[in-house]
């Protein structure tokens, strides 16, 4: 097997069970290593340090599968993992919420570059990484071999594919033909992905728990859904007594499917509103206009993938939440998230101190959201923490 070795004292987050190796610590690699191969990797004295995925053009060099000695990366490693990180989902108590769950959620689950989610009966597989490329049909095989899911539908077109040196792919991978169009079930709620064409893998299954809230937050309010994608927040909204909800996002084609879900759950749609805009110029649009409302949603694509667009992130989650408090009436709910991973926590609050403070608004934090459960955090790996939101009330 080929070797990969360290530059002097590069080994420290290794140690640290952090699974990255950046190309900047790496001394040289022996052997011919392909792209996704097994690479041993060792420190500048020629210890033992784990067992990783080769990735000759990424920044990110090598991604570690092991740190333990008598563990080969084979099929039955896959299988172990996939099945600890089903176990994980059963142990969260998930499947009472939905029939649409991340089942596994990469570099947190062990498995560096892999996502699944569970659609019903289909999985929708992200391979993000030259190591997953490599053991796709191994990968897929006990995917279904461990779900029991009749299909796999590949959605390898994210952008960072292009950081590995691999070019997008999407179609079915296992199963006959699928319908695109699938209906989940979240807490009663019917919902339509298209796994096909719609964001990530089709549907935002992060949001969930946080969705849920924000029903329960609405009982009686007027509500705008800034970022609404197919309408989960405003679904969920309105089935929880909102008495309007305007919901804003620049994709046609999403709102269209918001649209189809109000309808699929019944709901009457004279107070349920969606406006194709760009939230920035639409929030200034309502302040001229003196319009306000009583719950306020600000659920943004990632402004900031890493720290290097923090400060040109930091300035646009500035700008939304500063008008937000502006149109806030008296007593007013904003729910605001970020979910770059360029900006942390502390970061984040901070960016929403300093847009209240612009607005001349006073305001609580009363609750702290985040990703749901099947979003798990290794603890070797803090970036998998992603999702921050906070719950606000105007005084
Ligand atoms: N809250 C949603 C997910 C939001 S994802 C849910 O729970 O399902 C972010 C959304 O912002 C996407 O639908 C994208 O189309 C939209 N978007 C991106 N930039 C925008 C902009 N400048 N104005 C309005 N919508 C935008």
């Amino acid at each position: 097997m080929s070797t990969l070795i360290l530059k002097p004292g590069r080994e420290k987050s290794l140690l640290r069970r952090h699974p990255w190796i950046f190309s900047g610590a790496v001394d040289k690699v022996t052997g011919n290593p392909q792209p996704g191969e097994t690479v041993e990797v060792r420190d500048a004295q020629g210890n033992w340090l784990g067992r990783a995925a080769y990735s000759p053009v990424s920044q990110i060099r090598a991604r570690v599968w092991t740190f333990d000695p008598e563990e080969t990366v084979d099929a039955d490693f896959f299988r172990r993992k996939i099945q600890s990180a089903l176990n994980r989902r059963n142990a969260a108590g998930l499947k009472q919420a939905s029939d649409a769950i991340r089942l596994v959620h990469a570099e947190s689950d062990g498995l560096p570059g892999l996502v699944v989610d569970r659609y019903g009966e289909i999985l929708v597989l992200q391979l993000l990484t030259a190591g997953c490329e490599f053991w796709r049909e191994t990968l897929a095989d006990l995917l279904l071999e461990q779900t029991g899911a009749t299909a796999i539908y590949e959605r390898s077109d994210a952008d960072v594919r292009a950081l590995e040196g691999l070019s997008a792919r999407t179609g079915l991978l296992r199963g006959s033909s699928i319908e695109p169009r699938i209906t989940i079930i979240e807490y009663g709620l019917k919902f339509l992905v298209n796994i096909e064409t719609g964001h990530k893998t089709g549907f935002y299954l992060d949001q969930r728990a946080n969705r849920k809230r924000v029903g329960e937050l609405a009982q009686g309010r007027d509500v705008l859904n800034c970022f609404c994608y197919t309408g989960g927040f405003s679904i969920y909204a309105a089935a929880g007594g909102a008495q309007s909800v305007l919901s804003v996002d620049t994709s046609s084609e999403a709102l269209a499917l918001g649209q189809e879900n109000a309808q699929l759950n019944g709901m009457q749609t004279n107070n349920l509103d969606w406006l194709e805009a760009d939230v920035f110029t639409a929030l200034r649009k309502f302040r001229d206009q003196n319009r306000s409302w009583d719950l306020i949603l600000l659920d943004p694509p990632k402004f900031a993938p890493t720290a290097a667009q923090a400060e040109k992130a930091a300035r646009g989650y500035k700008d939304i939440n500063r008008l937000a408090f502006k149109l806030l009436r008296p007593g007013g709910i904003l729910v605001t998230f970020s979910c770059s991973g360029g900006i942390d926590a502390a970061l984040f609050q901070k960016i929403v101190a300093s847009a209240a403070l612009d607005a001349g608004v006073e305001a609580q934090i009363v609750e702290y959201l985040t990703q749901g459960p099947d979003h798990p955090v290794s603890l070797h790996f803090p970036e998998g923490a992603y999702l921050k939101g906070l719950v606000l009330v105007k005084g």
